[in-house]
């Protein structure tokens, strides 16, 4: 049985005063939840959320990480580092840092293997531009980006992988991809890991959809049959959109 995952990214937003604020009302909101939840502050604000989630259910994850252990890698955030500040989860491969930083499948499968060689659990992030769906190449597109990000990741270890399937024309458009459409591509992602891995490994991955994701819209989503969860980047921003979010079969 596959466990709701909902993940929220700050990205490059919050203070850490702001990250503070948001933290102890989430930590007094969903006390008790079943599902598993996580928030991405940036790195900035990791620590003091690190100490204000001790002793909380909330699940603490970065939003990126080097490629490498450590070294001459000026503004680079390395996976000890991360873990040193307890940090169980980082988020890889998501479209801005493919689009905008050039990001490829080779350099992500790298974070993927170290962050995972170091007891990071890892969120992976696929999804296709517009030009690429309109062109009929969605589901390819996600299946190269998950062949390419996940090479040589064995089996075992992809128990510590999450996907995220994230349309880039729904990330912070406001455009979400009808709850049919999602699943399709979570269906197809699952097929891709069954043959990758196996029929048991696609049947235990939690696929969290990604792409403008809002308290209206979650209950639909969630309730696709390939739809286990969800991360969230601008709904994860203020209370009173994400709890309803995290909350959405209360
Ligand atoms: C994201 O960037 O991971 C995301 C899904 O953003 P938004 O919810 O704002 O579309």
């Amino acid at each position: 049985m596959r466990r709701y995952f909902i993940a929220g990214n700050w990205k490059m937003n919050k203070t850490v005063a702001e990250a503070l604020e948001l933290v102890e009302g989430l930590k007094k909101e969903v006390s008790g939840v079943a599902h598993r939840v996580m928030v991405a502050p940036p790195f900035t604000a990791l620590d003091a959320v690190a100490k204000s989630l001790k002793g909380s259910e909330i699940i603490l994850g970065a939003q990126n990480m080097s490629d490498q252990e450590s070294g001459a890698h000026t503004g680079e955030v390395s996976v000890l580092m991360l873990k040193d500040l307890g940090v169980e989860v980082v988020i890889l491969g998501h479209s801005e840092r493919r689009l905008i930083y050039g990001e490829s499948d080779e350099f992500i499968n790298r974070k993927v293997r170290l962050a995972i060689s170091r007891g990071l659990e890892v969120i992976l992030c696929v999804g296709e531009t517009l030009e690429q769906r309109e062109a009929g190449k969605a589901e390819a597109v996600v299946e190269g980006q998950l062949a390419g990000s996940l090479k040589d990741v064995s089996e075992a270890d992809l128990k510590k992988v999450t996907i995220a399937y994230e349309p880039v024309w729904a990330i912070g458009t406001g455009k979400t991809a009808t709850p049919g459409d999602a699943d399709a591509i979570h269906k197809a992602v699952r097929k891709k890991i069954s043959g990758l891995y196996s029929a048991q490994a696609a049947e235990d991955l939690v696929i969290q959809y990604g792409g403008s994701v809002k308290p209206d819209n979650a209950k639909e989503l969630m309730g696709m049959e390939n739809i286990d969860g969800a991360l969230v980047g601008g709904a994860a921003l203020k209370l009173d959109s994400f709890v309803p979010i995290v909350k959405f079969d209360a």
